[in-house]
């Protein structure tokens, strides 16, 4: 079967609760804190293995705790962590999430091994023809346009999640990407117009195609609750979103990802793909968390049943 290859961000996410957040220079007492695997990378590659994917993950680490908790997180999930490089300067990358009694989020991201992820890094993974390549924007971008030029040289298909929307995209990245997955807030972002959360999706498809670099790429957008549209050159594909009682949203698009990649993997043709994909997140909205909110083969097979 083929691979999915994914080079990418972990991190620990430190998620506290309080009934309110200090304002500056306050000190108040929290409810609880919990330290738990997150980051984009982690997130896809935990999806895409717990669907039936095979999954090496290339990324960096500190020589901490926090490193190790993460490596025995992986091997738990069986993705091959012998591409996971202990930084000597940096620690593990943390985000620190304040959640105050409104449910409302603060949320700061530590970049740290993350920021040092190399092209160094992705340049000895055994990439085989037919592998699925997949990065997020938590990386530095030269180090995934590295890994996106040695995958298409070796037959792979590459998936990019241009997430965070932050800055512009390298040239050279966006043309050796095939298949471009973004939200509303990045296609806009990227197509240099801003594109509404209720946008009908013809304007969607049209934002979309401002992303074409060259020919036989497909752009996925995904719609929240609407699902998701495929934009190729041939025209549109729409995955209506499966009604479900959302509790939290966090990390929807993350399992959309990595449930697209093992099912391309998997030799599936992209719309049904798509369509497991949705699934899949939309299931993953149902609990709170993003790493451990990720749903196994068996719950999705019952959902499509
Ligand atoms: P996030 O940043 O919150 O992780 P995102 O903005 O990257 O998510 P979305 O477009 O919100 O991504 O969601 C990704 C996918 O998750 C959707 O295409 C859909 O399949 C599923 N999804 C999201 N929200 C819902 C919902 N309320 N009900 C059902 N499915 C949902």
């Amino acid at each position: 079967m083929a691979r999915i290859v994914i080079a990418g961000s972990m991190n620990i996410d430190i998620l506290s609760t309080m009934k309110r957040a200090p304002r500056a220079g306050e000190t108040v007492n929290g409810d609880t804190v919990a330290f738990m695997p997150g980051g984009k990378g982690l997130n896809q590659a935990v999806a895409a293995a717990q669907l039936g994917g095979e999954v090496a993950f290339v990324g960096r680490l500190g020589r901490d705790a926090f490193g190790d908790q993460v490596e025995a997180f992986f091997r738990e999930k069986g993705i091959d962590t012998g591409h996971i490089v202990r930084s000597t300067a940096q620690p593990t990358a943390n985000a620190i999430i304040f959640v105050d009694g409104t449910a409302e989020n603060r949320i700061v991201v530590i970049p740290a091994a993350n920021g040092e992820t190399s092209p160094e890094d992705v340049a000895t993974v055994a990439i085989a023809p037919g592998d699925v390549l997949v990065s997020q924007f938590e990386i530095p971008r030269t180090t995934i346009a590295a890994f996106f030029r040695r995958g298409r040289a070796a037959g792979a298909r590459t998936v990019l999640n241009a997430a965070p929307a932050l800055d512009d995209a390298p040239a050279d990245l966006w043309l050796d990407t095939d298949i471009l997955v973004v939200n509303e807030t990045e296609l806009g972002h990227f197509a240099g117009a801003s594109v509404a959360a209720d946008a009908p999706v013809v304007q969607v498809a049209d934002a979309a195609r401002r992303l074409f670099r060259r020919d036989g790429q497909t752009v996925v957008a995904t719609l929240g609750a609407r699902g998701a549209v495929a934009v190729a050159a041939g025209g549109e594909v729409l995955v209506p979103g499966r009604p479900v009682k959302a509790v939290d949203t966090t990390g929807a698009g993350d399992c959309f990802v990595g449930a697209l990649a093992a099912r391309l993997a998997a030799g599936d043709a992209l719309p049904e793909a798509m369509r497991y994909a949705n699934v899949a997140a939309s299931i993953a909205v149902t609990r709170v968390g993003t790493g451990t909110a990720m749903p196994t083969a068996d719950e999705v097979a019952a959902a499509l049943a």
